[in-house]
């Protein structure tokens, strides 16, 4: 059984004794700005508990896999696509990216976007759009001009 504890918000995306990682390993992957907090990881639950804070104009990874995510928003403001879908978020929208979905985070220009992430302890890689992925998600032009790859 783990110890009990309190991580103490230090402000907003920030906690004590939480440590702030790279998003990803540099060059694994597309990304720009990206940093990752593991706020809940416990042998007993199946799940982790992530804080991701995209730096403003950054961009999470455009990527897809069997795992689902439930992510909360909690601090800044920008814009994420899921599925065929372009949606602007905002603190405590709720968003719901379903298994095999595309999905990817950004920033808005002058501002971060800070992101809870629920998501299995146990899960499969994320997979990268192929050249054929990308030209089906191009051919809607908001989405087009929206992905970063
Ligand atoms: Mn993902």
């Amino acid at each position: 059984m783990s110890a009990p504890y309190v991580r103490k918000a230090l402000g907003p995306g920030h906690w004590a004794e939480v440590e702030v990682h790279d998003y990803k390993q540099p060059g694994s992957a597309p990304f720009r700005d990206v940093t990752r907090q593991v706020l809940f990881r416990d042998p007993a639950l199946a799940a982790e508990w992530r804080y991701f804070e995209v730096a403003p104009g950054g961009h999470s990874t455009l990527e897809r896999h069997q795992h689902v995510h439930a992510v909360m928003i909690l601090e800044g403001r920008g814009m994420c696509l899921v599925g065929g879908s372009l949606y602007a978020v905002a603190p405590h929208d709720l968003v719901s990216i379903p298994a095999d979905t595309w999905h990817q985070f950004r920033a808005d220009e002058e501002v971060s976007l800070g992101f809870l992430c629920l998501v299995n302890a146990k899960r499969d890689r994320p997979r990268l759009p192929a050249e054929e992925d990308l030209a089906e998600l191009r051919r809607d032009p908001e989405i087009a001009a929206f992905i970063r790859v």
